[in-house]
């Protein structure tokens, strides 16, 4: 059985052509990875790979690298925990066995006090923004409560990866309601990409308040970044 869905994958993903279409061809990895139907030593010569492909299929055109702060509305005092006290990488990799460990992203937590996934002071959908100009790379909205991977949940819920060129990082946001962007579609820095949820297992919980998950991961090795202090140069979104 593995071996055919294996088999079914490479065909797939060789079919497709990363080439051709990059920004699908890594949404396909993305969710390879996530649904655990990739070996590890091949998983991480298809990041090499595509440290590769990306860069040449979407140059950085060096448009000043802008970055927005990804909640229109919000700022640096409503991320969680002191001074961004809120990453914890723990050894946290893309892929393999330390996928699920620690929290190697910020939360950002918003006037959400009923849980109705509207503002509190405008009872209108919070939107996400894009952190700065880039290309989404993979898109899932399909999250339903009880969604699950492999006897997993699946935490992010609906979710967003962008690949920034100008950064040489993927942005990664979490527990959205409703997508605004597609995969393959260019963005500009501090442009809707969607509306914020509460999707995702944890997210969904009563005992969780409101909040976007974001996370950033260098392009080459897919490491992450603690993203407070870029957080800190952007620029807030009335
Ligand atoms: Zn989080």
């Amino acid at each position: 059985m593995f071996f055919v869905a294996f088999a079914l994958w490479v065909f797939a993903s060789s079919a497709c052509g990363e080439e051709r279409d990059p920004a699908r061809g890594w949404q396909n990895f993305e969710r390879a990875v996530r649904e655990e139907r990739i070996p590890l030593a091949e998983a991480l010569r298809r990041i090499e790979e595509f440290s590769r492909i990306l860069p040449a299929a979407y140059p950085a055109r060096d448009s000043g690298s802008s970055l927005f702060f990804p909640l229109k509305g919000y700022g640096l005092r409503h991320v969680g925990g002191k001074r961004g006290e809120g990453y914890r990488p723990s050894r946290y990799e893309f892929v393999g066995p330390r996928r699920r460990i620690g929290h190697p992203a910020q939360d950002i937590f918003v006037y959400d006090g009923n849980q109705d996934g509207l503002d509190d002071r405008s009872g209108k959908p919070i939107e996400v923004l894009a952190f700065a100009e880039g290309i989404v790379v993979s898109a899932f909205a399909e999250w339903v409560p009880g969604f699950s991977v492999n006897g997993n949940g699946l935490r992010g819920g609906n979710y967003l990866w962008i690949y920034h060129p100008d950064l040489r990082l993927f942005s990664y946001s979490a527990h959205l309601a409703r997508l605004l962007v597609e995969t393959g579609e260019r963005v500009a820095g501090g442009a809707p990409i969607a509306t914020l949820g509460r999707s995702g297992t944890n997210a969904y919980a009563e005992r969780s308040p409101t909040h976007l998950h974001f996370m950033l991961l260098r392009l080459e090795d897919m490491k992450p970044v603690n993203p407070y202090p870029l957080l800190q140069a952007a620029r807030a979104t009335r």
